[in-house]
């Protein structure tokens, strides 16, 4: 099982900020703002263009939901979507609360934030989620 995969499962730790039965939604580990997010199927797919539509749709339906939520713990101008997968071989969407395009630039340095501001990060959305 790949390190998504096991993160989905629950067999490495992550920062949940949403689930439901067929995806999950945890803060990258280096995020370019608070709230950087990303949203996966828990089933093994790598290139999110491979996805069926229909798994597609369901899965952009949840991404949005929890981009709601990411809006509502982190106010922003909008909850900027991407994709990259050059990384990880997992399908997943990078949501980021900007304030200005330049949020949405891969190459800027990542913050460094402590254990404690992470789970504190996580639960906001996961609450704003669950609402
Ligand atoms: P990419 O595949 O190019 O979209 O990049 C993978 C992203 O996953 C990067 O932004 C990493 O910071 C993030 N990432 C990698 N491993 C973990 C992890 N264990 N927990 C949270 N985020 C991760």
């Amino acid at each position: 099982m790949g390190i998504f995969a096991k993160i989905a499962a629950g067999e490495i730790p992550s920062y949940k900020c949403a689930e439901n039965d067929e995806f999950y939604a945890f803060l990258d580990i280096n995020p370019l703002v608070k709230g950087h997010t990303l949203v996966i199927p828990r089933r093994e797919v790598d290139y999110i263009f491979d996805m069926e539509d229909d798994e597609l749709a369901r899965f952009e339906v949840f991404a949005k939901k929890v981009a709601v939520a990411i809006k509502a713990a982190f106010p922003c101008v909008k909850v900027g979507q991407a994709v990259l997968g050059l990384e990880v071989p997992h399908a997943h969407i990078h949501l980021i609360p900007m304030q200005s395009e330049k949020d949405m630039n891969f190459a800027n340095p990542k913050l460094s934030l402590s254990a404690e501001e992470m789970q504190e990060i996580a639960s906001k959305i996961y609450q704003e989620f669950s609402k």
